[in-house]
């Protein structure tokens, strides 16, 4: 309970956003209470069985440190140098996401890391309450009521300010919608997806190369597969929710049973069938994911509510960068509060000082949010459909070659989204020009025989300013 103290914040969602703020908070003298609708996983073995990974990038990495916690979130993530392709005929091809080993990503267990961060935030002086889902809030009397769900007990409580990191589903955010004012909008991807495992070796080791990202690109389907650090790999198969009409490729609606999924393993990804000796367990236990983008007019209720994360901004998987843009609206939100919220403020004044917080926060993280959105559906488009095609291995050679001969200012878009940390939206305005020279210099060849790179130079030069954190 918050109210009267101008030093306390009430958060909802005790995930990976959630975790974060609350240490990131409690360092700054905050008084933070989370209340999180699951178990403590720490005690109940969250969902423990199946290992459901995430990619760690820079952006994530550079929250973590923030928070002092990096060290230990990394002793447990496996390196990925690059997307490891597997064709249809077996055949292997590894494309490297960066230089050198020191432009990689990192797969991270999202249960351990969960932990870890609860950890990290009860440790900070946070206090979590477990079991207790955010049902209602009246904005106006300053209270909301939980609900254990084990048995349904209600729990009221009054609140200052409410943090919503309570995820995709929100129910904060349902509550400022139902409030007024704020224009929801979620387009649903016409495409679900199924995680199935590989598990380890006979030995207890990795059966595939444990040091990339796989996938199995197949056009408008695909799998992918990201290492765990105790020799099993989580499989993500993606598929549309319903055939076209124009082919026999799979559909969550044309594959139903588990004999059907063998079928289609053994026509696809027969390389991935013979890994995953469960697949008709997982198939049939575990239920198709929805995907979609959260479209959010605004973020916050003056200074009464705000949210972060998935809660304000879903996206797709496809860049990896949900949980990384989450981390960085996390330190973002703590700094916007150090600046407008000074530590001994009266209590008539602590609100209009945690609204200019939350408009500052939401007007620097709404723009990037929205560009890793868009290049999130991009990214899909890409991985599923493009990363075996040769017009798309000419484009990334010679961006690789110019990178080479301009560093600073020719980076390549994966790298300025996974390996920096410039603000979203600018790298998607400078992905964007890039593209187009790639497109317009490789249209027609074959080879990078003959480009003229005086006149690319010329271009760069002057589309291009020097990016400073460019190496
Ligand atoms: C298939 C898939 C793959 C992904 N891969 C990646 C990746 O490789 N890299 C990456 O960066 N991102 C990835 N993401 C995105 C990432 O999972 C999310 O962006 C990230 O989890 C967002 O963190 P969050 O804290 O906002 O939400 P969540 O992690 O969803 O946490 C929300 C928390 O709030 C709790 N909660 C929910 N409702 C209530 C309530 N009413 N009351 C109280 N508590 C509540 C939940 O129990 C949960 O603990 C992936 C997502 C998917 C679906």
């Amino acid at each position: 309970m918050d109210t009267g103290d101008t030093r306390a914040l009430t958060l909802i969602g005790a995930g990976l956003a959630g975790s974060l703020l609350a240490i990131l908070l409690s360092q700054r003298g905050w008084k933070v209470t989370v209340y999180e609708r699951r178990g403590d996983p720490r005690v109940k073995g969250y969902e423990r069985g199946r290992s459901i990974n995430l990619a760690l990038a820079e952006r994530g990495r550079l929250a973590l440190r923030a928070a002092g916690v990096e060290d230990a979130v990394m002793a447990q993530a496996v390196m990925m140098r690059g997307r490891m392709i597997h064709g249809l005929d077996g055949t292997l091809q590894l494309q490297r996401y960066g230089r050198d080993d020191s432009e990689v990503i990192w797969s991270v267990h999202r249960a351990d890391l969960n932990v870890t961060l609860l950890e990290a935030a009860e440790r900070a002086g946070a206090t979590i309450h477990f079991h207790r889902r955010l049902h209602t809030v009246d904005f106006d009397a300053g209270t909301a009521r939980l609900i254990d769900d084990r048995d349904d007990q209600p729990q009221d409580i009054r609140f200052g300010t409410l943090i919503g990191s309570d995820g995709a589903g929100s129910a904060l955010r349902a509550e400022m919608v139902r409030r007024g004012g704020f224009e929801e909008v979620t387009e649903f991807l016409d495409h679900s997806y199924k995680e199935l495992t590989i598990p380890p070796g006979p030995d207890g080791g990795f059966l595939i190369e444990p040091n990339a990202l796989h996938i199995w690109p197949r056009g408008r389907y695909m799998c992918i597969a990201l290492p765990n650090d105790e020799g099993t790999f989580t499989v993500t198969l993606f598929l549309p929710n319903l055939p076209a009409p124009d082919s026999d490729d799979p559909s969550f609606a044309s594959v139903r049973s588990g004999a059907e999924v063998r079928a289609l393993f053994a026509r696809d990804f027969p390389d991935a069938l013979a890994l995953i000796p469960d697949l008709e367990r997982d198939w049939e236990h575990h239920p198709p994911g929805l995907l979609g983008t959260l479209y959010l007019d605004r973020w916050h209720l003056d200074g009464r509510a705000v949210l972060l994360g998935d809660a304000a901004h879903a996206m797709v998987p496809f860049h990896g960068q949900g949980m990384n843009c989450a981390f960085e609206d996390c330190v973002a939100l703590a700094e916007a509060l150090d600046r407008h919220v000074p530590v001994t403020v009266p209590p008539g004044l602590a609100r209009r000082a945690l609204e200019r917080a939350f408009a500052a926060f939401q007007a620097e993280r709404k723009p990037n949010a929205a560009a890793i959105q868009a290049m999130a559906l991009d990214n899909y488009i890409e991985m599923r459909d493009r990363v075996d095609d040769a017009d798309f291995l000419l484009q990334r050679e010679l961006e690789r070659a110019l990178q080479r001969r301009h560093p600073q200012r020719f980076v390549p878009h994966y790298t300025m989204v996974t390996f920096m940390h410039i603000p979203y939206a600018q790298a998607l305005a400078r992905s964007q020009v890039q593209h187009a020279i790639l497109v317009e210099a490789t249209t027609g060849r074959r080879d990078l025989d003959g480009i003229d790179w005086d006149t690319l130079a010329r271009t760069i030069e002057q589309q291009l300013p020097e990016l400073e954190q460019a190496r």
